[in-house]
């Protein structure tokens, strides 16, 4: 059978997929990173870092093919001035350390300015993101023989309408991805609570500073021109907010990012839920446009607080050929 990543290899070698991406033309293809490092790091996150190497091979591929590469402000001053040009926009969500000690450099080397999407909470008060908490929590849980006791516990809380068939961390990983989306702030908070105390296995207080960036490092960064843009409050899903909180979260969110940055100020919604109350409540507050993690190129006709954003962590195929396939099939 020929595979995929097979194909793709032989599109590549005899240039077909250049000239793809060429009809194609987006004007704007905005990339989503998060976590950047190596996989046999010592320090474990629930989110999977993408490796340095391929950050730097994708920058190149996006030089070489004639693409402006840059922040998603100057992006969208340059599209104002000349509709016409072609720009790739680097985003790192979240302000994961490794952003600043493997990307930045990179970007450095090749002049290139990227925008970071930082929440405003957990920098003002160095919370590690409830992900994080949660998957320390259940790591240790597996080390420490207590998976079982914490999915009955998982079980008590959600009640019967959710069974957990297996006790591997990987089926709880998905169980975070769920309930971070459901709950607001004060029900994370209490999670994390509960989970812990039962367990008896306390978060460390230098989990946030083992795997997050600290201001000194966001401060460098805005120094050398990158960007930050708001990603709310507490990163929590804004979907399920009532009005008032909603508009906490947002107007908190610009109010950290204007003491961090001056510029064109940019939203990216937290787990890309958004609906046409969050978008308005958006736009309402003074961001001039917002990201999501819909997998999809952008031009001009593009709602520009609908834009998509390319996930290359997502993909499987380590190579080249495969995100210039991404860039054609989204
Ligand atoms: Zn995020």
């Amino acid at each position: 059978m020929l595979r995929l990543s097979r194909v793709l290899l032989i599109l590549d070698r005899v240039k077909l997929l250049d000239l793809a991406i060429k009809l194609k033309s987006p004007n704007l293809v905005v990339i989503a990173y998060h976590n950047v490092g190596h996989h046999n790091s010592y320090v474990q996150t629930f989110e999977e870092p993408i490796i340095p190497a391929l950050i730097e091979k994708q920058i190149l591929f996006l030089l070489g093919s004639g693409y402006i590469v840059t922040s998603l402000g100057e992006a969208l001053s340059i599209l104002a001035e000349n509709p016409r040009e072609k720009i790739a926009v680097i985003t790192f969500d979240d302000g994961y350390k490794g952003v600043y000690k493997y990307a930045y450099p990179i970007l450095r080397k090749h002049h290139i300015k990227a925008t970071l999407y930082l929440t405003a909470g957990f920098i003002r008060h160095r919370v590690a993101p409830w992900w994080e908490q949660l998957y320390y929590i259940i790591s240790r849980a597996e080390k420490e023989g207590k998976l079982h006791k914490l999915t009955e516990l998982i079980t008590q809380i959600r009640g019967n309408s959710w069974i957990l068939h297996e006790t591997q961390a990987s089926c709880l990983k998905s169980w975070i991805e769920s309930v971070v989306r459901a709950m607001d702030v004060h029900e994370l908070r209490g999670l994390v609570n509960t989970l812990s105390e039962t367990l008896d296995i306390k978060v460390p207080e230098d989990l946030y500073s083992t795997i997050m960036l600290d201001l000194n490092e966001i401060k460098d960064m805005v120094d050398y021109g990158f960007e930050v843009g708001g990603h709310g409050l507490w990163h929590v899903n804004l979907s399920i907010l009532n009005n008032d909180r909603l508009t906490e979260e947002v107007k908190e969110s610009l109010d950290f990012v204007r003491t961090l940055y001056k510029g064109i100020y940019t939203f990216a919604y937290p787990f890309g839920i958004y609906n046409d109350l969050v978008i308005e409540v958006v736009k309402s507050s003074g961001f001039k446009a917002a990201v999501t993690l819909d997998p999809h190129l952008n031009y001009l006709s593009t709602n520009i607080y609908m834009l998509g954003r390319i996930p290359p962590y997502k993909f499987n195929l380590k190579d080249i050929a495969s995100f210039k396939y991404l860039l054609i099939k989204y």
